[in-house]
């Protein structure tokens, strides 16, 4: 489809212990630039047999890796974090190619995953344990954090950076060797920062990239001799993810789909939520695990917040991303623009009011691009498809309640789980909310509330399945094990141990 024929298209290479590797591959993908619906490049997809030279490397260099002083894996980190900082347009550009967003929107991604890799600067601090003097008498007991060992991070088409950054670093950084397999939709981004990895001073085979699907998925998950597996995708796969890998015995944190609510109260300060909700729902095309898709609407705001979407919806620019003054791009693929149209020709086949009917789109010179304009549906109820299922898409609903309660209940019903917001000028009523709602990630007033890297990154419900979220705190615990050491230094004075059970005392 739409492939250059007279251009010899060049592969993503894998990169397997420090080097970039070619592999005669059974089967190749295409890769995309969705903005012209051409093929720029083509990539392997792996079986197990490559699966198995990738974890081979790892495998080899976690000793050393493992043994290094936290400082000097810091150092390394701080190396790749002024790399990723000179490099930055560069990366975007990429993201830009193969996944469409608008390149301030991507150099605003990759800043968010470089953040990841600061927080990971920190190490030695994060590592440290605890320390108790005479827990008994002359006995003390102190913690040590360990590496898991092998670790595997699969992700999706949508963060070809970001979200692969909220793992590998802090997996690196923690003592651990590490395998990607990035999304097989864009999958270049992987290899330059395996490039840059390796100019920042990292040992080869510590990080390597594997590509493919389901098959090189399923060779990772099956494999002995990977430890923990980090998932971020689609609800369905992630749950077959977390399920697959912890019956090999593995540690396995897999973040999936989403709904997102904004519950608009009529206090709120609605020129405020609106121009908030513009791009939160629009923001990336709506390809976005954070994106806004349903405003629930309170009382007498309804009306007034669907005028003021619809007028600033209709005001966006759909065009190339890597174009100046284009506020949304197209979509990842062909199959999924048609995808996300069917479900705009299932909603009014439903009885949805469409307000605003992004089908059809053409943007000129650019006729073979995978675009859809802006989507915004008004009068959705809890039983319609287009509530029920993540669009992933441009295309925003309004469901309207009668009070915060019923806001709060409709919101708590539906399956997903990662982010919702509130707009409101009541503390009060944010309180309650914040109290209430059963999500993982709650923003006032706020309508995209992704933590900072400090902080833990993840939802609840069919959002994540797992127990640790991503990056921050939990990522540190994620990657690591902990041991707890009791010692007692035998001395002339102190009785010799008995048969019954220790006290200690
Ligand atoms: P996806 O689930 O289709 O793919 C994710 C990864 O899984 C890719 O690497 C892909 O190659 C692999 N994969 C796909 N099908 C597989 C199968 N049958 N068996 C094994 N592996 C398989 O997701 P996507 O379309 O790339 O990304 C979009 C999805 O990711 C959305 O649902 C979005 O909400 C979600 N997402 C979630 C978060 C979060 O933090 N919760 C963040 C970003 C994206």
């Amino acid at each position: 489809m739409n492939k250059p024929a007279e251009l010899k298209l060049a592969a993503v290479p894998l990169w397997i212990g420090g080097k970039a590797v070619s592999p005669a591959a059974a089967r190749m993908g295409d890769v995309f630039n969705p903005a012209t619906g051409q093929v720029v490049r083509r990539v392997p997809y792996c079986d197990a047999a490559w699966v198995d030279k990738a974890v081979a490397a790892a495998t080899s260099a976690l000793p050393a890796w493992r043994d290094a002083p936290p400082l000097r894996r810091a150092r390394v980190m701080q190396e790749f974090l002024s790399l990723l900082k000179k490099h930055q347009k560069q990366l975007a550009a990429i993201v830009t190619e193969e996944h469409g967003k608008t390149l301030p929107d991507a150099m605003g991604s990759v800043q968010r995953g470089l953040e990841v890799v600061e927080f990971a600067c920190g190490i030695p601090q994060l590592l440290k344990g605890e320390y108790s003097e005479n827990v008994g008498t002359q006995v003390d007991t102190h913690t040590v954090r360990q590496p898991v060992g092998v670790c595997a991070g699969i992700t999706p088409f949508n963060f070809p950076v970001m979200v692969p950054l909220w793992m590998f670093p802090v997996a690196i950084a923690c003592g651990n060797s590490f395998i990607l397999k990035p999304s097989e939709k864009d999958p270049s981004a992987a290899i330059r920062m395996a490039e840059l990895l390796q100019e920042a001073g990292l040992p080869d085979g510590v990080f390597n990239v594997v590509h493919g699907d389901k098959a090189a998925v399923d060779a990772l998950l099956n494999h002995a001799g990977i430890h923990a597996v980090s998932f971020v995708g689609s609800t369905p796969i992630a749950k077959y993810i977390y399920e697959t890998a912890a019956r090999g015995g593995k540690r396995v944190q897999a973040l999936g789909g989403a709904k997102n609510h904004a519950v608009v109260l009529p206090d709120a300060d609605l020129e405020f939520a609106a121009d908030a909700l513009i791009g939160a729902a629009y923001g990336s095309a709506g390809e976005r695990c954070m994106a806004v898709s349903a405003v629930v609407a309170v009382g007498a705001a309804a009306d007034k917040i669907v005028k003021l979407l619809e007028q600033k919806a209709r005001k966006l620019k759909v065009g190339p991303g890597e174009r100046d003054g284009i506020d949304m791009g197209p979509l990842v693929t062909c199959q999924h623009r048609d995808k996300v149209a069917a479900f705009i020709d299932q909603g009014v086949k439903e009885g949805a009011k469409l307000v605003l009917d992004g089908r059809g789109l053409k943007v000129k010179g650019h006729e073979e691009g995978f675009f859809l304009g802006t989507t915004l549906f008004d009068h959705v109820t809890p039983q319609m498809e287009v509530y029920k299922h993540e669009i992933f898409g441009p295309v925003l609903v309004v469901l309207r309640a009668g009070t915060l309660d019923e806001a709060i209940a409709l919101v708590n019903r539906n399956p997903y789980a990662n982010g919702v917001a509130l707009f409101t000028e009541s503390g009060g009523a944010a309180r309650r909310f914040e109290n209430e709602v059963s999500v993982g990630m709650v923003g006032v007033n706020v309508p995209i509330p992704v933590p900072v890297a400090y902080y833990s990154f993840g939802g609840w419900k069919n959002s994540l399945f797992g127990d640790l979220h991503v990056h921050g705190v939990e990522g540190v615990k994620f990657y690591t094990r902990t041991k707890v050491v009791t010692t007692r230094w035998p001395h002339q004075d102190t009785p010799a141990p008995g048969l019954n059970m220790p006290t200690l005392g």
